[in-house]
């Protein structure tokens, strides 16, 4: 048994699922920002073939590329991110994929500025149109993909690179707009490795903040001196294992465990070897009960609870008879001393998802009472005859 039970599962999650957590967001991030990126390749390119007089006279292969874009665009659009459980593995070789699309739907693109240029040959609205959208586009790759440095700079430069080199290329006379695009370029990956930057600080910042928030809910649901679950996180426990119980038509147990005699320890030993002894207790506890779905939590001072799913009362009580045994046989060892001390038990129990499981705490408590009247260092199972504890 852990200090945290079953129904903690979502904190638990969350703790296993942290390391993976930037990976995941980056995926994620990666595909979601580069979906409307083929949108505007398609855009574009209708914008210039609507301005270009070479494309308004040519035939119907001009219709091609817008073809590709959008074929590229629905490629990426379909090719998912993995599942939230999919392995390292599974997320990097996806993440490749992905690229591949990008790289390719950028390099399309670039082929275009390089065809018109080298086409047109001189500056008019149809170089204007492609000089721009290349521009545009290589400056929101380096926004969008911030989260793939490596990846975003070879994809900028599939899209800058065969522009530049048609219109530096001599006999020309786009060099200008091709100088223009060359240094312009330099200023976007010095802006890409800045939100590069920012985006990885970013996720840093949300992983530790989702660190500590798991860490101050275990710590908010686990008594400090025993690191069996509180009081607190029993009730929620309790309510859960209670409804899980009637789903399921399952009977479930509560253990109400009171230390006898406890406050002469603390007189005759002090509060510390008391401590001791509570550690102790709890120790014999988590060995006696190691389903995954035992539940242990100290109420308060010498008092404890354990929560047994799937289990009768008959069972419960020969369980705790068989505690009772273990612990009145494992003194508890105080500063080279050892300290005998016996337990009273209080059983009760929900058979098969019947009766009120908000009962059952009242139900065990009163057992526990009749365990310490019949002269403690006992197990009692609840019967209707018990009267409940006055105090
Ligand atoms: P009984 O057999 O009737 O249960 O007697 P008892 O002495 O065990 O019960 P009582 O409720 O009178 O005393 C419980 C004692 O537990 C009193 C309190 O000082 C001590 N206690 C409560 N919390 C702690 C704690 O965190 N550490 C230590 N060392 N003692 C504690
Ligand atoms: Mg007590
Ligand atoms: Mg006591």
């Amino acid at each position: 048994m852990t200090a945290l039970a079953a129904h903690d599962l979502e904190v638990q999650l969350e703790a296993s699922q942290l390391d993976s957590y930037p990976l995941r967001r980056r995926s994620h991030d990666f595909y979601a920002r580069g979906l409307i990126g083929p949108v505007f390749y398609f855009v574009a390119y209708l914008l210039l073939l609507s301005v270009s007089d070479f494309f308004a006279r040519a035939s119907w292969w001009v219709a091609l590329p817008a073809v590709l874009f959008a074929g590229l665009g629905w490629a990426r659009y379909q090719h998912r991110v993995p599942a939230a459980g999919a392995t390292k593995e599974q997320f990097e070789k996806w993440g490749r994929r992905h690229w591949v699309l990008v790289h390719a739907n950028s390099f399309a693109w670039g082929v275009v500025p390089a065809v018109v240029g080298w086409l047109e040959g001189k500056p008019d609205s149809a170089v204007l149109v492609v000089s721009l959208s290349t521009m545009a586009f290589c400056t929101a790759a380096s926004q969008a993909f911030a989260m793939h440095p490596g990846q975003a700079r070879l994809s900028m430069l599939a899209l800058i690179i065969p522009g530049v080199a048609v219109f530096m290329a001599p006999g020309l006379d786009l060099r200008p707009t091709g100088v223009t695009l060359f240094f312009y370029s330099f200023y976007l990956l010095a802006n890409l490795r800045r939100s590069s930057q920012e985006y990885t600080r970013q996720v840093d910042t949300e992983v530790e903040l989702m660190r500590s928030r798991t860490e101050v809910t275990v710590l908010s649901l686990t008594d400090p001196l025993t690191g069996v679950a509180n009081r607190r996180h029993y009730e929620v426990a309790w309510d859960r294992a209670a409804a899980a119980a009637q789903r399921q038509r399952q009977p479930l147990a509560l253990l109400m465990l009171d230390l006898d005699h406890f406050k002469k320890v603390n007189d005759e030993y002090g509060h510390l070897g008391g401590d001791a002894c509570l550690r102790h207790f709890s120790d014999v506890l988590r060995a006696h009960f190691r389903r995954d779905s035992d539940f242990i939590a100290r109420l308060g001072g010498e008092e404890f609870v354990v929560v047994l799913p799937d289990t009768t009362q008959a069972r419960a009580v020969e369980l705790s008879e068989q505690l009772r045994l273990a612990f009145a046989a494992s003194p508890c060892p105080i500063d080279g001393a050892v300290v005998a001390l016996t337990v009273s038990i209080g059983v009760a129990a929900v058979d098969e998802g019947m009766g009120d499981p908000t009962v059952t705490f009242r139900h065990a408590d009163a057992a526990c009472y009749a365990a310490k009247e019949a002269g403690r260092n006992r197990v009692v199972a609840w019967t209707p005859t018990l009267e409940p504890r006055r105090s």
